[in-house]
């Protein structure tokens, strides 16, 4: 898609520090590096986000994302992940072809701060159930 950085980056447009890449999808390495190895795995077909990837493809992505977390266990000594996706904006998403986050944690000082806030009780969550369901 034109304007696309990914898909300048899967086209060799802009260079990539590619680390796996099959018919399918590419990962490579972010330029952030929240921490050290931080990877993005990306389908090489442009979908917006997650919501819009096709599903064969959507399982791919997330099969080669556990390929490459589990071998940078070997290959970085991570003690564990982050495995995460940003949808929209409001989400924190800037690039918009969809990718998935491979955050290697090494101890709780990393830098990178994923909080989720306590808000027990603040919902009836038989309503909320019967929204979803409804
Ligand atoms: P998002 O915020 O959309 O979830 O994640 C986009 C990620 O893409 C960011 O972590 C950012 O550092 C990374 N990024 C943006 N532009 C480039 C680029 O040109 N090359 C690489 N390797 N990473 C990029
Ligand atoms: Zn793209």
């Amino acid at each position: 898609m034109d304007n696309c950085i990914f898909c300048k980056i899967i086209h060799k447009e802009i260079p990539g520090k590619v680390v796996y890449e099959d018919d399918v999808c590419l990962a490579f390495l972010d330029l952030s590096q929240v921490t050290y190895g931080h990877t993005l795995v990306i389908p090489k077909k442009h979908y917006d986000s997650f919501l819009e990837c096709d599903e064969k493809t959507l399982g791919h992505v997330m099969k080669v994302a556990q390929k490459i977390a589990k071998s940078y266990e070997a290959s970085l000594g991570a003690n564990g992940f982050n495995i995460l996706t940003n949808v929209h904006e409001i989400a924190g998403q800037s690039v918009h072809h969809f990718h998935v986050h491979i955050i290697p944690r090494y101890d709780e000082q990393d830098t990178i701060e994923i909080n989720f806030t306590d808000n027990e009780g603040k919902h009836d969550l038989d309503e909320l159930l019967g929204k979803i369901k409804s």
